[in-house]
């Protein structure tokens, strides 16, 4: 296991990249964790995939260093690095029984058969698949070979890190959320640097004490589940994370306070930095409240989830979700809406200005 540092990280598919768009990565710098459980969190095409292969060797950086145990690995071939990744498909040996699949990165590496048997049985009995061990690979189904390829990855316990890409892509809607959990599992048990990919803010959230927040080839967050849904650094994880996303309104500064559509809105803070621009408020609707006085706004939607209803209203043309735990109001009421100060916050150009109530 190893802790893994990415310092100055800047990665261009084009021989000659110009612009900041030419980049797939703009600019990384990360600090991983010997043991931890992260992960690469962001929407198709933000550059995920191309960071894990970096990690693990299948590209070269156009710019930056790769360090594990702050050893430079930057030009090191993937064979050379000890790392194991799974993809989006499984990647087995179809001829092979499954035994013979979990055992071969063992063999490969001269481990005796007795250790061999040993480990391969524990990870069978980890990943449930004791039973299927003299079935050939060909025969399984795509959630069974990918839970081969994970369990391919981590029959090992010398490597510095196991490596994840969207690895429930082919699992069955019923079957991801089981082996979303035994994921967890596992890390708790195997103990490895882990790093897992993912569009899906639930298998993120689930899985990693740390999230990596990325969009269009940078990092825009890195925290905690609670964190990043308590205090978005950016409206972009606002939307991102949570359902439905936090509220993002419009509004106004005058001498230091937030207006929106003409209502000054008590913010959790004090406002930082000076060059303000395109401010807006964020507010999550789990913290919005009905109440006989406030915002006043016409009810649109109401949609009941089971434990809440979310109800969508409108104010001046502004879409606001509320999460409301009660008795919900009817289409074309008019309420009046509450946000509670201390989750009320100001961003400008998109990131968080304002200060945290205690901590400033
Ligand atoms: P993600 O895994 O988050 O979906 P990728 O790392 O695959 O994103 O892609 C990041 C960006 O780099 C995208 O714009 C994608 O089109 C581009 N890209 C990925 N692979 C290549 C490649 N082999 N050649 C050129 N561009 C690529
Ligand atoms: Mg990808």
């Amino acid at each position: 296991m190893a802790k893994i540092t990415l310092s100055n990280l800047r990665h261009s598919y084009y021989p000659n990249p110009k612009t900041a768009d030419d980049f797939a990565l703009k600019q990384i710098d990360l600090d991983w964790q010997d043991g931890g459980a992260y992960a690469l969190l962001g929407p198709s095409g933000c550059g995920k995939s191309t960071l894990l292969n970096i990690i693990s060797g299948l590209l070269i950086p156009s710019e930056g260093k790769v360090l594990f145990d702050n050893k430079d690995v930057t030009n090191l071939p993937p064979d050379q690095r000890n790392i194991a990744q799974v993809f989006q498909f499984p990647v087995i040996y179809d001829t092979m029984t499954v035994y013979d699949n979990l055992a071969f990165p063992l063999r490969n590496r001269g481990v005796n058969e007795a250790k061999i048997g040993e480990r391969v049985l524990e990870i069978a009995g980890m990943l449930e698949v004791t039973d299927m061990l003299q079935t050939r690979a060909s025969g399984l189904s795509p959630d069974n070979k990918q839970k081969i390829s994970m369990g391919r990855a981590l029959v090992r316990d010398d490597v510095n890190v196991v490596m994840f890409d969207e690895p429930l892509t082919v699992i069955d809607p019923h079957l991801k959320w089981k082996l979303r959990s035994k994921l967890k599992e596992l890390h708790q048990r195997v103990r490895a640097t882990m790093i897992y990919v993912t569009h899906d803010q639930t298998e993120a959230l689930t899985f990693a004490d740390q999230v990596v927040v990325m969009q269009m080839g940078e990092i825009v967050q890195i925290g905690t589940p609670v964190e990043l849904f308590e205090r978005p650094n950016h409206t972009f994880v606002g939307h991102f994370i949570g359902s439905p996303g936090m509220n993002v309104l419009p509004c106004e500064i005058r001498e230091g306070r937030a207006f929106f559509n003409g209502v000054d809105v008590p913010l959790e803070g004090e406002i930082r930095g000076k060059d303000l621009a395109n401010t807006e408020i964020g507010i999550r609707p789990e913290f919005i409240s009905l109440g006989p006085k406030g915002i006043e706004a016409k009810v649109r939607k109401v949609s009941d989830i089971g434990r809440h209803s979310i109800v969508e209203v409108d104010v001046a043309g502004s879409k606001i979700a509320v999460v409301v735990e009660d008795e919900p109001p009817n289409l074309g009421d008019t309420v009046f809406l509450i946000f509670q100060q201390d989750q009320t916050r100001l961003y400008s150009e998109g990131w968080l200005a304002t200060r945290n109530g205690g901590a400033s």
